[in-house]
């Protein structure tokens, strides 16, 4: 997920390797290190927090050698920290290895290894991926076949580079759902994960494809499959600027990240759905275990989109789970005295784990005897590290500030929660069959809603001019409205309002005029009926009225100005689908009102005060 950069060559590593990881600094992260192979051996150095850091340790204990690995990390496994930090190493120092990605079943990996009496240094699923390739490597002293074997047996994504004590000039790279490319110079070899470490040194590049293997030597470069079969590569010549593959040919980082959804959700549920058995396996709860058992009502909070994630978590757990549940901004309950009974699961929802409020609010609960979850994407954030259990997002950095990718895996890892907790109650397997057929086809369903992006550009150009929406929807589909208002809010400046359809009725009703955009979420569920009539009345008024609808319901043609297709899922998971082109119609409004989409005014991406 995040920086990985490699070298061979004539120059000194080090110098290649730290500016390559500066070059990787904009994707986020929260630790680096590198490792050289000099006179000295094998030699390596990590720090917490900037490749400043790094830089400012290599500078006080330089570091020697023309073969070199580094890597920024983006916790998945194991908080931020200069252990957990890469390169990771094998038992007896003759390995050290970058990775980006997540290896599924370390746990396994490492039980076997501890059982050979193999001690870890780290809390990271990676370093099982080290240790394995090190205890082959001990026992036939063959370093691509050790690599492979290992690769073979390890599940999950990988982009890897490794380096070896014994071999001062080879690199073994490989990868499997983790992008990987190699710069090919003049006598030397950069390794990265994202051309923008590479395009400084080399426009000449050879791109690694799943389930490839290289080795670079003195010899040249050799790619094969995995599992050996040899592989013919073409070098390409890198045409794009510096700022344009840092985002990845996408005009700004939220745009990039809302097509970064299918994979995000795939990343988000990658393991932890078993359609065989019905489990759901959420690895981070197991210490929480007794106190999930014993849940007779849920709390969940947060601020912000989050919040929202979590009004969509109350439809779900209540439906799913038939668990009794209440859904507070973490402002308000902190200063509240909140009433937790006994049995009181309350559930934290952050994107960055540091957000002021909700941390604040955890405490409060947590004194108050409540059983504590998060859900957070920042690994190690202090929601992370002060919930007695949770769940991970898993969706990589988000450097948009408008949040995106997040709350999509928030209501994915909601919605498994909800499964989690269903299937210990109420839930039949019927029902949870039922579920889990409809996620997993979620991602797909994401990206056939991401073709509405040229749509809403066009939409976005008649509407941009209009100061004042609505947002309307019903059921699961309420907490969306309110997240289109906000996302509007929050990067065009649009003054937006997000309501339970029926509401509108009761006051808001007196605004609606032909300036007026209302733009109404109505999938094909329970209240269909219901919030066609709530557009009756719109359309009475003279409002423009911009539908989200299933795929083949001409029904609302006849009703709406514009009709914005999406994918038909089951109700439950609707909100999945449902957000995409609210998220694509804030964006390209924010556009066509010239915003500053990925740093609007007065926002910060992490709200560290209250
Ligand atoms: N899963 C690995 C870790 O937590 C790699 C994370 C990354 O891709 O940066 O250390």
């Amino acid at each position: 997920m995040c920086g990985i950069v490699g070298y061979l060559g004539q120059r000194e590593a080090a110098d290649v390797l730290l500016g390559g990881l500066a070059r990787l600094e904009y994707r986020g992260y929260d630790s680096a290190g590198l490792a050289t192979l000099g006179d000295g051996g094998l030699e390596m150095r990590r720090t917490v927090g900037r490749v400043k850091s790094l830089v400012d340790s290599v500078a006080a204990a330089p570091v020697s050698g023309s073969i070199g690995i580094a890597h920024t990390r983006w916790a998945t496994h194991g908080r931020p920290s200069e252990e957990n930090a890469h390169p990771h190493g094998d038992a007896g120092q003759r390995i050290a290895l970058v990775h980006n990605g997540i290896i599924e079943n370390h746990a396994a990996i490492r039980s076997f290894l501890e059982q050979q009496g193999i001690r870890f240094s780290s809390e990271t699923d990676t370093e099982s991926l080290a240790q394995l390739i090190g205890f082959f490597y001990s026992r036939n002293g063959d370093l691509l076949g050790s690599v492979r074997q290992a690769l073979s047996d390890v599940q999950g994504t990988f982009g890897i580079v490794v380096l070896c004590a014994d071999a001062p000039r080879t690199l073994i790279a490989a990868r499997r759902g983790s992008p990987l490319l190699i710069g090919v110079g003049e006598d030397e070899y950069i390794v990265s994960s994202d051309a923008s470490a590479i395009i400084t040194h080399t426009s000449r590049v050879v791109y690694l494809e799943d389930n490839e293997i290289v080795t670079l030597d003195p010899t040249g470069m050799h790619v094969a499959t995995i599992d050996a079969a040899p592989v013919e590569k073409t070098v390409h010549t890198l045409v794009m600027k510096l700022e344009e593959i840092e985002l990845a040919g996408y005009e700004h980082h939220m745009l990039k990240e809302i097509f970064e959804q299918p994979e995000t959700l795939r990343n988000a549920m990658r393991g932890r759905l078993n359609r065989q058995t019905g489990e759901i396996t959420l690895g981070g709860l197991k210490a929480g275990e007794r106190e999930i058992a014993r849940a007779r009502r849920a709390l969940l909070f947060g601020c912000g989109t989050a919040w929202h994630a979590a009004l969509v978590g109350e439809y779900l757990f209540e439906d799913l789970a038939r668990l009794p549940t209440d859904v507070d901004y973490a402002s308000e309950l902190r200063y509240r005295n909140p009433i937790i009974e006994e049995g009181t699961l309350a559930i934290a929802v952050s994107q960055s784990g540091e957000t002021a409020d909700t941390l604040a609010a955890l405490r409060e609960v947590k004194t108050k005897g409540a059983a504590v979850l998060g859900v957070v994407n920042g690994v190690g954030s202090s929601i992370a590290r002060e919930t007695d259990a949770g769940v991970y997002l898993h969706v990589g950095p988000e450097i948009g500030v408008a949040s995106t990718k997040a709350f999509t895996a928030q209501v994915a890892v909601l919605t498994m929660l909800a499964l989690y907790l269903g299937r210990r109650r109420h839930l039949s397997a019927e029902r949870t069959d039922l579920v889990l057929r409809e996620l997993e086809q979620i991602p797909d369903k994401v990206e056939r809603a991401l073709e509405l992006s040229q749509q809403t550009k066009l939409l976005a150009e008649r509407l941009a001019e209009w100061d004042n929406w609505l947002y309307l929807g019903r059921g699961v589909n309420y907490p969306l409205a309110l997240e289109g208002a906000l996302k509007l809010k929050e990067i065009s400046y649009i003054h937006a309002e997000g309501l339970p359809a029926a509401e509108m009725k009761h006051g808001p009703i007196a605004m609606i005029d032909p300036g007026m955009p209302v733009v109404v979420i109505a999938p094909r569920d329970h209240t269909y009926g219901k919030i066609v009539s709530n557009i009756e009345e719109v359309r009475s008024r003279d409002g423009r009225v911009i539908v989200i609808a299933n795929e083949c319901d001409r029904e609302l043609e006849r009703l709406a100005d514009e009709v914005l297709y999406v994918p038909s899922t089951i109700p439950c998971l609707s909100p999945l689908v449902t957000c995409i082109p609210l998220q694509l119609l804030a964006y390209h409004t924010a556009v066509v009102r010239g915003r500053d989409v990925d740093k609007p005014r007065n926002l910060a991406k992490s709200v560290t005060v209250e």
